[in-house]
């Protein structure tokens, strides 16, 4: 099957041929013909830089529950570009000072914050305090400390919490998932994942105030995350860890520049992975005692994923992840459902990452005590 982007219905109709059972409930009956919203959201996105610019704008072209309807900037002119480009007012512009006199303005139901990571604390909560609701993008902030100040401030301003796991809508993610829980292969025991690209210049990621960490917060976070997914949601019980040695440690300063690790989950199953700013790679497999599935390229990404089972190759014709996305917590917003992509979700990961560093650090393995 040629894979190509294509409409949402051509999506749909493909897959409720070969994956019926994972579409029974869930993001994509969002879609359904009887299923329209009264209300489409309006969004704002916090930060225009490259994921913005190029995925999420777009996929706001393409949602059907929300649209984007603003943004947060340090730049007047870039604001005012996206107004044009997006066709909403330009008072729907704001900067980073100005984002709680959103408090105000009705077209702005959700908040999209897209800064480096060390900023998502303050944006999420600037966001709360002028009553939105809010997708947080991955990792979810630098340390679990800010991940519960975040959870506890939209608790208290009775907002949403989403984290921008947009794997959660990728049909073949959805057959892991599915494959873990109805374990049609034997519960996953032994996975292993590799993730890198080289990194030439010295840049936000390589900052530990702005990053948290090296390529473990911006990379190595989609193995965890793959890897509890394949232990059907479950979080391991213990990690290791081992940094790389540096070969640019005049860009690694502060963070890592690989690191490897494990983790053991209950029933004996364990995941070994690495990840660096060194090496290029993306992939990810699971085996069990009578199957394996195994993501061979582009595993975590949005485009070109190539992926087999003990069974074969699977071919789906990707969706726009962030499209569902954002689509399904409009949805939740407006049907008041909890998102599955939630905060909890985002403060569980740094709670492993956390681990995975301290056992880094102190060469020693370490309990994770979600
Ligand atoms: P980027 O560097 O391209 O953009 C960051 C934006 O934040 C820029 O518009 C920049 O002007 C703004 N910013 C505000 N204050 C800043 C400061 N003090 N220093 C630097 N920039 C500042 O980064 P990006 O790739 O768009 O990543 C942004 C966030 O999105 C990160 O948390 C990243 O992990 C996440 N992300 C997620 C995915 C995904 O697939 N879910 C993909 C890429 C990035």
């Amino acid at each position: 099957m040629k894979k190509s982007s294509i409409s949402r219905r051509s999506f749909l109709e493909q897959l409720s041929i070969g994956t019926a059972s994972i579409l029974m409930t869930g993001p994509l009956d969002l879609y359904a013909s009887n299923n329209r919203p009264d209300r489409v959201l309006g969004v704002a996105l916090v930060g225009l830089g490259r994921y913005s610019t190029r995925e999420l704008g777009p996929a706001l072209k393409q949602t059907k529950w929300c649209k984007l309807a603003g943004v947060v900037t340090g730049s007047k002119e870039k604001g005012e570009q996206w107004a044009k480009d997006y066709g909403f007012p330009v008072k729907n512009i704001y900067s980073y000072d100005t984002m709680a006199q959103m408090a105000d303005n009705k077209d702005i139901d959700i908040v999209y914050v897209v800064t480096p990571n060390g900023l998502h604390a303050e944006h999420v909560i600037a966001a709360t305090k002028a009553g939105k609701h809010i997708i947080c993008e991955k990792p979810m902030a630098n340390t679990v400390a800010e991940c519960d100040q975040m959870i506890a401030a939209c608790k208290a301003a009775k907002v949403k919490l989403s984290v921008g796991y947009r794997l959660h809508f990728d049909p073949y993610h959805q057959e892991l998932m599915r494959l873990a829980k109805e374990k049609d292969f034997g519960p996953f025991t032994n996975m292993t994942g590799d993730r890198g690209f080289i990194m030439q210049n010295k840049v936000w990621r390589a900052d530990k105030k702005l990053a948290g960490g090296g390529p473990l917060m911006d990379l190595g976070i989609y193995l965890v995350h793959g890897a509890c997914m394949a232990a059907n949601g479950a979080a391991p019980i213990a990690v290791t860890a081992k940094e790389f040695v540096k070969t640019k440690p005049e860009l690694f300063t502060d963070v890592e520049e690989g690191i490897s690790w494990t983790m053991e989950f209950s029933g004996n199953a364990i995941c070994t992975a690495q990840t660096s700013y060194q090496h290029s790679a993306d992939k990810f497999r699971a085996e069990a005692p009578n199957g394996w599935i195994e993501f061979k390229e582009h595993a975590f990404t949005y485009r070109g994923m190539v992926v087999e089972t003990s069974r074969g190759p699977l071919s789906f014709t990707p969706p726009n992840q962030q499209a569902l996305q954002m689509d399904d917590f409009a949805n939740c917003i407006l049907t008041n459902r909890p998102s599955g992509v939630s905060g909890e979700l985002g403060r569980r990961d740094m709670v492993i990452i956390e681990a995975i560093y301290k056992a880094a650090a102190t060469q020693k393995r370490m309990e994770v005590k979600i």
